[in-house]
C-alpha cells in the first residue's frame, strides 16, 4: 500500500492552479507549443516509450505505433491544425426583441483536470485526452495507470521535458493515490476504466460538483449476417486479437446467422493461422496478458464453451493464445462480463432481428458491430441497438477517425472526446451577450407593467 500525503497532493493542484490563474495558458501560441511538445515528444522519445510498452505487455512494435504512438500523433496533428478555428467565438443571432444587441460563444478553459488512464492503452489513453486538455488551455494532473509501470515511469519522467512544468504534472499510483487526489476539487475529471472505479470516481467527483467524462467498457458485439465472410472474419480477429484482446472496443462476441456460423468458423480458423501461425506463443505479432490476476480470470473463462481454435495458455508468458469458443455457457461470466482478452464466443442466432434483441437485452456497449451488405440489415441494426458507436463491416476503426466523438452510453460511458469533441469537452461554451445603452428598447418589458405593455 503506497503511503498517502494529502498535503503533496493539494501542494500540486494548488501550483498548477496558480499556473492557470495567471492566464499562460489560454494563449493559441502556448497551447500550440505544448501540442507541439507532445508531438516531439511521441516522435523524439518513440524507441523508448515502444519498449516500455513491450515490457508491459509485450506489445509489437508496429501495433505500439499503430495504436498509441501514432495515433496519438494523428490526433495532435489534427488538433493543431484546427485548433485556431475552434478557439474562435461563433456569432449566435439575436431575436429582434432583444435588438440591437450581439451574442456569441467563446470557449473557455475549464481550469485544473484530472486524467485518469488505464493500463491497456496507457500512452494514447493518457496522451489523447492531455491532448485535448491542452488544446482548450487548460492545466493537467495526470495518473497513469500503476499495472503498466514501465510506460507510466517514463511518461512521469519524460513528460515534464517537453511540456510546461508547471501545467502538467504527472502523479503515479495506485488507487490510494487516486483516492487521496480525489479529495482535491478539480474542474473537470477525465476517467478511462472499468465501470466499478468510475462509481467511485463519480462519487468523489459529486463531493465538489466536478463534471466528469467516463469512457468505460462493456460487452461490445459483432452482428454477422452476410457478404464477405472471409473479410468478416479478418476484421473480427484483428480487432479482437491486438493487445490480446485487452481492448475497450474489440468485438466481446460474435452472434452470427445459423445459416452462416460453419463458414465463419472456419474463416475465423484459417485468418488465426494466417495471422499468427501454428505456434502463436512463438509469434512476434501477439501480445501478452497485463498480470497474473488477469491471466488467472481469463483462463477461468477458456472452460465456460468449446474450444474451436486456441486454448492454450502459458502462465510463465502470461500468454493465452488467440481462441475461439462455441457453445459458451449462457449466464457464465464469459457471457456475462466484460472478456477483455483473447477469447471470443462465437454464438449462432436465427437471424438478425433475434440478434439485435439479444444485444437490447443487455447493458449498452462501447461499440456494436454489424457484417452485412444489405441496407436493410444496417438499418435494423442501427435502429434497434443502442450503444456508444456503430461499425458496419468493421470493428473499433471508428475511434481512428478524429472528427468522430468517440465514448459511450449508461454503463459504458459517459460524454466524449477526440478532435473537436476533446477541445469542447475541455472547454466551456461561454455564452456572451452585450448590449449598448444608447438605444434602451429593454425599457418596454420593464415595470409597471401596464395593460399597453402586456399586450406587446
Ligand atoms: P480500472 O478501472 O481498474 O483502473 C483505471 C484507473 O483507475 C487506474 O489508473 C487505476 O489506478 C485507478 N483506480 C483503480 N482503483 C481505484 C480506486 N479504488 N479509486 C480510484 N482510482 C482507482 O480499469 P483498468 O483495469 O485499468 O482498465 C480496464 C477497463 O477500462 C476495462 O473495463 C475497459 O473496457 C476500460 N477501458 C475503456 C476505454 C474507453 O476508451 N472507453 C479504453 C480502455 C479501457
Amino acid at each position: 500500500m503506497s503511503k498517502i500525503d494529502l498535503s503533496g497532493e493539494a501542494a500540486q493542484v494548488a501550483h498548477l492552479r496558480r499556473t492557470f490563474d495567471s492566464g499562460r495558458t489560454r494563449p493559441l501560441a502556448w497551447r500550440r507549443r505544448q501540442l507541439q511538445g507532445l508531438r516531439r515528444l511521441l516522435v523524439e522519445r518513440e524507441p523508448e516509450l515502444a519498449q516500455a510498452l513491450h515490457q508491459d505487455l509485450g506489445k509489437p512494435a508496429v501495433e505500439s505505433f499503430v495504436t498509441e504512438l501514432g495515433f496519438t500523433r494523428s490526433e495532435i496533428d489534427h488538433v493543431l491544425s484546427h485548433l485556431s478555428r475552434w478557439m474562435r467565438p461563433t456569432r449566435v443571432r439575436v431575436p429582434m426583441a432583444l435588438q440591437p444587441a450581439r451574442a456569441r460563444v467563446e470557449p473557455q478553459p475549464l481550469g485544473v483536470v484530472l486524467v485518469i488512464s488505464p493500463w491497456n492503452y496507457p500512452v494514447q489513453l493518457l496522451l489523447a485526452p492531455l491532448c485535448g486538455a491542452l488544446a482548450a488551455g487548460n492545466c493537467a494532473l495526470l495518473k497513469p495507470s500503476e499495472l503498466a509501470p514501465a510506460t507510466s515511469n517514463i511518461l512521469a519522467r519524460l513528460l515534464p521535458e517537453y511540456l510546461d512544468p508547471d501545467a502538467v504534472a504527472v502523479l503515479e499510483g495506485d488507487a490510494d493515490t487516486t483516492t487521496a487526489l480525489l479529495e482535491q476539487r478539480f474542474d473537470h475529471i477525465f476517467f478511462t476504466g472499468g465501470t466499478r472505479v468510475a462509481k467511485i470516481v463519480m462519487a468523489a467527483a459529486a463531493r465538489h460538483l466536478t463534471p466528469v467524462t467516463l469512457e468505460l467498457g462493456g460487452k461490445c458485439p459483432a452482428i454477422v449476417s452476410d457478404g464477405d465472410l472471409r473479410a468478416a472474419a479478418r476484421r473480427i480477429a484483428y480487432a479482437k486479437f491486438i493487445n490480446a484482446g485487452q481492448t475497450c472496443v474489440a468485438p466481446d462476441y460474435v452472434l452470427v446467422e445459423s445459416s452462416r456460423a460453419d463458414e465463419l468458423l472456419r474463416h475465423l480458423r484459417e485468418v488465426l493461422l494466417e495471422f499468427f501461425g501454428t505456434d502463436p506463443i512463438a509469434s512476434p505479432d501477439f501480445g501478452r496478458i497485463i498480470n497474473r490476476k488477469h491471466f488467472e480470470r481469463l483462463v477461468g473463462l477458456l472452460g465456460h464453451g468449446r474450444v474451436h481454435v486456441g486454448g492454450r495458455s502459458d502462465a510463465g508468458q502470461l500468454f493465452i493464445e488467440p481462441t475461439v469458443i462455441v457453445e459458451p455457457a449462457e449466464g457464465s461470466e464469459l457471457m456475462d462480463e466484460e472478456i477483455f482478452g483473447p477469447i471470443l464466443p462465437v454464438i449462432p442466432v436465427a437471424g438478425v432481428d433475434a440478434a439485435v434483441q439479444r444485444v437490447r437485452a443487455g447493458p449498452a456497449p462501447l461499440a456494436a458491430y454489424v457484417f452485412t451488405e444489405r441496407p436493410d440489415v444496417h438499418r435494423s441494426v442501427e435502429s434497434g441497438v443502442r450503444a456508444g458507436a456503430i461499425g458496419i463491416n468493421v470493428c473499433a476503426a471508428h475511434l481512428a477517425v478524429p472528427g468522430l466523438p468517440f465514448g459511450g452510453l449508461g454503463p459504458s460511458g459517459m460524454g466524449a472526446y477526440h478532435g473537436k469533441q476533446s477541445f469542447e469537452t475541455f472547454s466551456q461554451l461561454r455564452p456572451v451577450f452585450s448590449k449598448g445603452t444608447w438605444l434602451d428598447t429593454l425599457r418596454v418589458v420593464y415595470p409597471p407593467y401596464t395593460r399597453a405593455k402586456a399586450e406587446i
